[in-house]
């Protein structure tokens, strides 16, 4: 028996011997959810119960794929995910699809006996095969990925963006297809097909294109005199969600978003250790020294994520919730903004009168000092900074560099 059965023995186990065992997972079905905590055994079988409500649908039945091969399948993605990326890893899929999930629960598409979703409803046009493409892409959209984030010096190195972006792609597609699931999704003219192609393909580096898309879409969807093509609309709103729920960290309560945005702060400096390393400009984003966690999340709140989630809510009004909740987390940013600057004034005032000597580095974030206490009170105001690790590369645990969009 290879490790691979006996993984899969245990969560076949685990499924079916215990009367309980769904009862671990009440929280795949509330806002409040986080992978934090969750084993891999835990986080697969939690991607099991988000496709098996898809899989029972009548509209689907026509497909037939086993228990044990949907935890195959899921088993197979999880380990193309390289786990030791502090954000881009199993984990982050994981939350994207509970994202999309809870979403698609809100909006009256799942489940499907749901009997309230109005027909007028742009959401209407969601079929139970766009939904199933839908989750399959926010589970597979990192996958494999094992490349430096491409606006980043390093990736000019050895990558050739466009094999990098096809190859999400590549290896979930590879996958369906080991585990019989491509029928699901059809071959390469099926329009299920197409969904999760362009899902993965679409670059989020064009973000403001697509908030441009999104809000001409509001537009025609308020214009009853608008004509609507059906599929062009469709694929538009299926990557509205998709996006949402990748970038969902800063809408999430905000115990939640804290430890997401310190994770991937964690792996942005990792690459610039290295760029550094390497003698490689770094950007400001990826310096230890310059990145400031609450500049970074007030920034991308107020100049990326919230323009998305406003004008998707605007089309798909039952996301408004989300788009309320980053607002509040903005809020909170801001506020712990303030008091640190308002602590570093103290510090100043206190460092000044005394005879500690300070080293500032650049943009005053790192400091040192004789003083334990002043390095004790230092640590206090920049916890998420300083407790990262600096990167070695000869280390073969050593984070594996991943390519992100815009996070
Ligand atoms: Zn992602």
């Amino acid at each position: 028996m290879t490790n691979k059965d006996i993984h899969f023995s245990k969560l076949l186990m685990d499924v079916y011997a215990s009367p309980t065992a769904t009862l671990k997972y009440p929280n795949i079905s509330n806002w409040d959810f986080s992978p934090f905590g969750l084993t891999e055994q835990d986080l697969i079988h939690s991607v099991y119960l988000v496709f098996d409500q898809v899989l029972k649908l009548p509209e689907l039945y026509h497909i037939s794929i086993t228990q044990a091969q949907l935890y195959d399948f899921i088993i197979d993605l999880a380990s193309v995910y390289h786990n030791q990326n502090p954000y881009h890893n199993f984990a982050h899929a994981v939350d994207v699809l509970q994202c999309l999930f809870y979403m698609l629960c809100e909006l009256g598409v799942l489940p499907f006996t749901n009997k309230f979703l109005q027909k007028s409803k742009p959401q209407s046009l969601l079929r139970p095969k766009d939904v199933f493409a839908l989750l399959i892409a926010a589970i597979g959209h990192d996958a494999a990925h094992p490349g430096i984030n491409s606006s980043n010096p390093l990736a000019t190195l050895y990558n050739d963006k466009s094999v990098l972006e096809s190859l999400h792609a590549m290896t979930l597609f590879q996958l369906l297809n080991k585990h019989g699931i491509d029928r699901l999704v059809g071959d390469s003219k099926s329009e299920a097909y197409k969904v999760v192609s362009s899902i993965l393909a679409t670059d989020m580096s064009l973000h403001n294109d697509y908030v441009s898309k999104i809000k001409e879409q509001a537009n025609r969807f308020n214009n009853t005199n608008s004509h609507l093509d059906e599929q062009d609309e469709r694929n538009l709103l299926c990557s509205a969600l998709i996006k949402c729920a990748d970038i969902s960290n800063v809408a999430r309560p905000f115990h939640w978003g804290t430890k997401w945005a310190e994770l991937l702060v964690q792996e942005f400096i990792s690459q610039g250790d290295l760029e550094k390393q390497m003698g490689l400009p770094v950007l400001p984003m990826n310096d230890r020294t310059k990145v400031v966690l609450e500049d970074s999340q007030i920034n991308f709140i107020k100049f990326v994520a919230l323009d998305l989630f406003q004008n998707v809510a605007n089309v798909l009004n039952e996301i408004e919730f989300a788009a309320d909740q980053m607002k509040k987390n903005l809020r909170r940013w801001e506020s712990r903004k303030k008091n640190i600057e308002y602590e570093q004034e103290e510090f100043d005032i206190v460092s000044n009168s005394s005879t500690t000597h300070m080293i500032m580095v650049e943009t005053g974030i790192k400091r040192s000092s004789s003083s334990l206490d002043l390095q004790h009170h230092d640590v206090k105001r920049r916890p998420s900074i300083e407790k990262y690790p600096v990167n070695n590369t000869d280390d073969r645990d050593a984070p594996v560099y991943c390519q992100c969009s815009i996070q």
